[in-house]
């Protein structure tokens, strides 16, 4: 049989949206990135590279992804893994293997590691890339594109994991980013699409935090040269992005900041840009501060991650508090955002120190802007080979959190992201408001199936048309008496679509008193018969209710007195309540109820 022509597809899942919002900010620069390269030495003529464009990626659900996937006959499909998006991808290469056993999978990306067995060992997996991933791709390429080659002439690549070969030399890094600079000035991206550009300008990172998957595999740093910058900000400002963000880790490690910040000011004179970076604030004085307004940085972001001088000295990050405040507050001082992190579940933090960062955040008012996460363990840090002799537990799947250590319950890391949003008056991640508007007709993929649980014989759509964030619409008049047949059409919808964005929303035909508490748990548990990243990535949560499925209850606002705030807390222990046909004063509502109005035709706006 005839070989067919070499192909290969690279794909970028996005962050899973915690509802039916437009997703934004999936930018496939990786996947870009490894596709210049490739280009440049000649390989695209022996074997296309297409990007799966981004609208495909972030609309279609599982099946979807797959069917268009498959359609556009690939040889090899490369996936770019991070936290966020590695269970999904590989149940994707899953689906990919069972339709068509000759195509192989290559994976990428900092989830990509050799301590991350889990995904290694994944049966679709053929090959894998650890570290800087540009060349090794591109010698994939050539070992796999060419006459009669094949998976044994990729076995002697560095950094490239094989079944055959677990244990790849190291892949040294590319010396100058600019072999790799521009996915946008060569047209693979197009800034146009978010008005954003995501430019990285050096490589490496002379600190070592342990919780951080960034250090490994660089010894020094890799530049971006002045003329390359430059060219991508011109095209930036041509092409009418609103906003550059550095993917640098820590912009400020580079000698001449101060050089580099002039060189973005030049090239930003109207202020047409503003830029995004994370830095150390310790190297910050009033001059560099003034420096980055005048580049037009409305954003920065700091890590302080923990006040105390034993978990400093622990995670490998020390922290001059003194300076950081100077910094921050020069940085502030100039009107720009000073994003401060805290890390939750840090070895040698305690209940007390954690809540000593939190107040002092709170009571210095240096920050403008305070980000509180939980501790990831992530596969490759310094913090995932110590894990045993430190006694951190964490989750065996992304997002790995931490889920004790010998100085903090799981208990207490609960309670202390509950402390830490009543200080700051927010909440981290909140859940967005239901959205229960949809276009209809003709939509691909489908956002919305409406069920009358009364209909003996209910359809779906088809898996494959269904979109990435799906709502369920469900109506009867007793959600009791038709609560199997309701829990039945979840399970479905997950079996086939098990990383789907999921509302279920239910509108009582004849009242609430048939939305019975059995009838809320069983939908619940059907709910959760599969768990995605999200809903991981909301476990630790204090906040009710949050994950990658959720009940909302659609009901008239007349009902809301009737029913009283007994039922109005009961009922919210398992759904988002929205009334419609307002008005209500927003001030009087819970933070699980909403209210929409009614068009014109009485239906839900
Ligand atoms: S957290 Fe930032 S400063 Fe620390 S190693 Fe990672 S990139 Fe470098």
């Amino acid at each position: 049989m005839a070989r067919s022509r070499p192909k290969a597809l690279l794909i970028q899942l996005p962050i899973p949206p915690p509802g039916p919002q437009a997703i934004h900010g999936n930018i496939p620069l990786a996947a870009a990135s490894l596709k210049l390269y490739a280009r440049r030495r000649g390989l695209e003529e022996r074997c296309p590279i297409e990007l799966l464009p981004t609208g495909v990626t972030n609309d279609l659900g599982d099946r979807g992804l797959v069917e268009a996937i498959l359609a556009r006959e690939p040889s090899l499909v490369g996936l770019t893994c991070y936290v966020w998006n590695v269970e999904r991808a590989l149940a994707i290469a899953g689906w990919l293997k069972q339709a068509r056993q000759e195509l192989k999978v290559v994976l990428g990306g900092p989830e990509i590691t050799i301590d991350n067995g889990w995904v290694l060992r994944h049966t679709a997996v053929d090959y894998a890339v650890i570290g800087e991933g540009e060349q090794t791709f591109a010698e994939l390429l050539a070992a796999t594109a060419g006459r009669g080659a094949g998976v044994e002439a990729a076995a002697s690549i560095p950094g490239l994991w094989t079944p055959e070969n677990p244990e790849p030399l190291p892949r040294m890094p590319l010396e100058s980013l600019d072999a790799i600079s521009s996915p946008y000035l060569e047209g693979i991206l197009d800034v146009a699409d978010e008005r954003v550009m995501h430019l990285e300008t050096l490589r490496g990172c002379t600190f070592r935090c342990k919780f951080c998957y960034y250090p490994k595999g660089y010894q020094r740093l890799h530049f971006l040269s002045a003329e390359k910058i430059a060219a991508n900000l011109r095209h930036a400002a041509e092409r009418g992005a609103r906003e550059v963000v550095l993917l640098d880790p820590t912009i400020n490690q580079r000698r001449d900041f101060a050089g580099f910040l002039r060189l973005l000011a030049r090239h930003n004179p109207d202020q047409q840009l503003s830029y995004f970076g994370e830095l150390r604030a310790e190297g910050i004085t009033p001059k560099l501060a003034r420096l980055l307004r005048e580049a037009n940085f409305s954003e920065v972001e700091v890590g302080l991650q923990s006040l105390d001088p034993r978990t400093q000295a622990l995670m490998g990050r020390k922290v001059n508090l003194q300076a950081l405040e100077r910094g921050a507050r020069a940085m502030r001082d100039e009107g720009i955002t000073v994003r401060i992190d805290l890390i939750l579940g840090l070895p040698g933090d305690t209940a007390a120190s954690v809540r000593r960062g939190i107040e002092y955040l709170h009571r210095s008012g240096i920050s403008t802007a305070i980000q509180v996460f939980n501790l990831s363990v992530l596969p490759g840090t310094a913090f995932r080979r110590e894990a045993a002799s430190l006694g951190l537990r964490y989750q065996a799947r992304p997002p790995y959190y931490v889920l004790g250590t010998p100085t903090l319950t799981l208990e207490a890391i609960y309670a202390l992201m509950e402390e830490a949003q009543d200080a700051f008056g927010r909440e981290f991640d909140p859940a967005p408001a239901p959205v229960l508007d949809f276009a209809e007709g003709g939509q691909r993929p489908v956002r919305v199936a409406r069920v009358e649980l009364e209909d003996p014989q209910p359809s779906l759509p088809p898996p494959e048309r269904r979109a990435h964030v799906f709502t369920l619409s469900l109506r009867s008049g007793d959600f009791d008496a038709r609560r199997h047949a309701a829990a039945g059409l979840v399970r479905q919808l997950l079996a086939d679509n098990p990383h789907t964005t999921l509302q279920v929303v239910l509108e009582p035909a004849a009242g609430p008193e048939g939305l019975s508490t059995r009838a809320f748990e069983l939908l619940l548990e059907a709910c959760y018969s599969s768990t995605s990243y999200l809903d991981l990535f909301y476990s630790l949560h204090p906040n009710r209710l949050l994950g990658a499925k959720r009940l909302v209850v659609l009901l008239p606002v007349e009902d809301r007195a009737r029913l009283g705030p007994a039922w109005v807390d009961e009922a919210g222990r398992y759904a988002t309540l929205v009334w419609h046909g307002g008005p209500l004063d927003e001030n009087d509502l819970a933070p699980h109820e909403h209210v929409v109005p009614l068009d014109t035709s009485g239906e839900v706006r």
